[in-house]
């Protein structure tokens, strides 16, 4: 696929995280602006909150996080960042972001959860009306927190279950904390009314992704990179129409495969499992969107319809109404078949 095809096609971002995503000179001006750290020479910074190559673990990876969550606790910092979050999605063209984010990690200054919810909604809603871009939220449960903190953020949540937060996702080291652990959380979740994805597959075995799915009720696989390993696992994913959120550059920075030639990606395409394309973290991982697909057209050979059927993949299994996702499918094949 020509880059400038590529470009011009609407996206979808399904798998982003908000902490992961702030753009790098917000982070420096806000810390300058609240103290929070004296400003360091751009290249170390840039070192401190991106992988710029493989850290070798999950670990090291999350460790990149703790300056951007630093500066993420009042609601006008919250606010401005999904705003540019927004902002970011239109210079990439993306058309429909699903922004996912954990409340609990913003509340060290004294924001409850609602608030935060409240000023990420308002921020994206500002770059909504200004830049055209469909969004929706989902609210990442932790596998480290206590019970209680996480039933505190599903109840938060739920005060937005009809103001654009959508679903429920589970996030975390998931050797040390399988599913079985939250299955009430889950199925609380689920009688509420929200959708579910789970983060399964990525550090873990794949038996995590049959769990998930089992016991979680997921609808969608986060990452699901160790699906690859199990037949089984791959029939399950099949059988129930099952997405994965697949983040490539991610899988690298983390350790999980040696070469991005060596991510299942392209497999799974073969096996016509339901691949969406995503980043996890723009600012973390060092990407865009547009890279990731760049990264993938270049190492796999995919063809334009396989970069297409990602996007279509993307829209079916979006967490927003039908009236979205015919719109968003009217701008894909208007461009979609330009230049063919
Ligand atoms: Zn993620």
């Amino acid at each position: 696929m020509k880059l400038e095809k590529l470009l011009s096609l609407p996206k979808i971002h399904l798998h982003c995280h908000l902490d992961g995503s702030v753009r790098p000179e917000t982070m420096l001006e806000l810390i300058k602006k609240d103290g929070y750290m004296e400003e360091d020479k751009k290249e170390e910074f840039l070192n401190k909150i991106a992988v710029l190559d493989k850290t070798f673990s999950l670990e090291a990876y999350l460790k990149k996080f703790d300056i951007p969550i630093s500066i993420m606790q009042n609601k006008e910092n919250l606010k401005r960042i999904a705003y540019e979050l927004i902002e970011d999605c239109n210079t990439e063209n993306i058309r429909y972001i699903e922004i996912r984010f954990a409340p609990c990690f913003h509340c060290k200054n004294g924001l409850t959860m609602e608030d935060v919810i409240q000023a990420v909604l308002d921020g994206a809603n500002e770059g909504k009306v200004k830049f055209d871009v469909e969004f929706n939220l989902i609210i990442c449960l932790l596998r480290h927190e206590s019970y209680e903190i996480n039933d505190q953020q599903l109840y938060a949540a739920k005060k937005f279950l009809d103001n654009k937060v959508v679903a429920i996702d589970l996030a975390g080291d998931e050797q040390r904390y399988p599913a079985d652990q939250f299955v009430k959380l889950f199925d609380k979740a689920k009688s509420l009314g929200f959708h579910i994805t789970i983060h399964a597959g990525e550090t873990g075995n794949f038996e995590n992704i049959d769990k998930s799915i089992e016991l979680l009720h997921a609808e969608r696989i986060g990452h699901g990179t160790a699906a690859i390993e199990s037949q089984k696992t791959m029939d399950i994913l099949l059988d129930k129409n099952i997405p994965l959120e697949v983040c490539v550059t991610s899988n690298y920075n983390t350790g999980i495969v040696d070469r991005i030639i060596d991510h299942p990606i392209y497999k799974y395409i073969k096996k016509n499992l339901i691949v969406t394309v995503n980043t996890d973290n723009n600012t973390v991982s060092n990407t865009t969107l547009n890279n990731e697909y760049i990264k993938i057209i270049s190492n796999f050979r995919l063809t334009d319809l396989e970069v297409i059927n990602t996007i279509e993949n993307a829209i079916n299994f979006a967490f927003c109404e039908e009236s979205i996702k015919d719109k968003l499918r009217r701008k894909l094949l208007d461009m979609g078949s330009e230049g063919n």
